[in-house]
């Protein structure tokens, strides 16, 4: 899919009069049932972006979401709800998608009782147990939000979304603004859920960590377009492109005295207007004259392997 997304101050940075950003540019992205697909890039890659089309949050100008083999634009209206309603997003600030008015019950049991899962009577049930099922003590459902601490919040906007049913979650930084400590419990959570209600993942980071921790399929994005793709374990022990083995190499170690803050040589270009041929060229130690002026596509190069390089040729 393609997306020209016109997205202003928070893709780049800067304010333009009505700045269009090639913010997907032929992304093809398929997510088995039950599988947790990881996208890993640095700030402003087109990830978030690639979640919010997924999500039926944006609409991308060109292409398509299938569900389930059905184009969601063409299913009729209520059918499209439903299938959406299957996709749910966790966002990275718990707080900021929290009514802070709203106690607990209300912001978990407000969807599944308008969508009709459940009934007034068996709310306080209803709500119980999808409290229990995130790690959270189904007593505490008549408290606001900020009674809770940041770990509880991101496990009410899971319970929040679990309460719809979904068969997708597309998680986006969903574990960022945690501590260290915390963010293993969330991302063992959601390894947990994915066992005990076959829920399908894309979740996406800029940490490499996380990704490896939590995907089976792993997607490098650059500047919008996919660089590479491959099973986790392939990946991470068989990087082919040079953007994914720079990320690599620059993984803060989990040893702190040894952990490396610098960022690989040279500034992300602006989305807006975006280096030619492969994007990565003015970054890459690797660059060759070809490399500025024919655009490196996405090829096979071992089995489930494909990488962007035309180092590959
Ligand atoms: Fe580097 Fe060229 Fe490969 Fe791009 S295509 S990653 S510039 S070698
Ligand atoms: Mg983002």
């Amino acid at each position: 899919m393609s997306g020209v997304v016109e997205r202003g101050a928070e893709l780049m940075g800067l304010k333009a009069p009505n700045p269009v950003v090639r913010a997907l540019d032929d992304v093809s992205l398929t997510v088995a049932e039950g599988e947790v697909v990881g996208i890993v890039g640095e700030s402003g890659c087109g990830k978030s972006t690639l979640g919010r089309v997924v999500a039926g949050l944006l609409q991308a100008s060109e292409g398509s979401v299938l569900f389930r083999g059905k184009q969601l634009d063409e299913m009729p209206g209520k059918s499209a709800d439903e299938a959406r309603l299957k996709v749910q997003m966790i966002f990275q600030d718990p707080s900021s998608s929290l009514n802070p008015r709203q106690r607990v019950r209300e912001i978990i049991g407000a969807a599944p009782l308008h969508h009709g899962m459940t009934t007034a009577r068996e709310l306080d049930d209803y709500v119980s147990q999808q409290m229990q099922r995130s790690g959270l003590d189904p007593s505490m459902a008549g408290r606001f939000p900020h009674q809770f601490s940041g770990g509880q919040r991101q496990r009410i906007g899971i319970a929040r979304a679990l309460a719809v049913q979904p068969d997708m979650l597309i998680c986006d930084e969903s574990v960022a603004a945690l501590d260290v400590s915390i963010q293993a419990q969330i991302l063992n959570l959601f390894l947990d859920l994915r066992e005990q209600l076959d829920l399908t993942y894309l979740f996406i980071s800029h940490d490499l960590s996380v990704v490896e921790h939590i995907s089976d399929r792993v997607m490098v994005m650059y500047l919008g377009r996919v660089v590479e793709e491959a099973a986790v374990g392939e990946l991470f022990s068989h990087p082919n492109h040079p953007y994914t083995r720079a990320l690599l190499q620059e993984r803060p170690s989990l040893d702190p005295v040894q952990r490396r803050f610098s960022a690989i040589e040279g500034e992300i270009a602006s989305p807006l207007s975006p280096p030619s041929g492969c994007h990565f060229h003015p970054r890459c130690p690797m660059a060759m004259e070809r490399c500025r002026v024919e655009r490196s596509e996405l090829r096979l190069i071992g089995p489930g392997h494909k990488s962007a390089c035309h180092l590959n040729d």
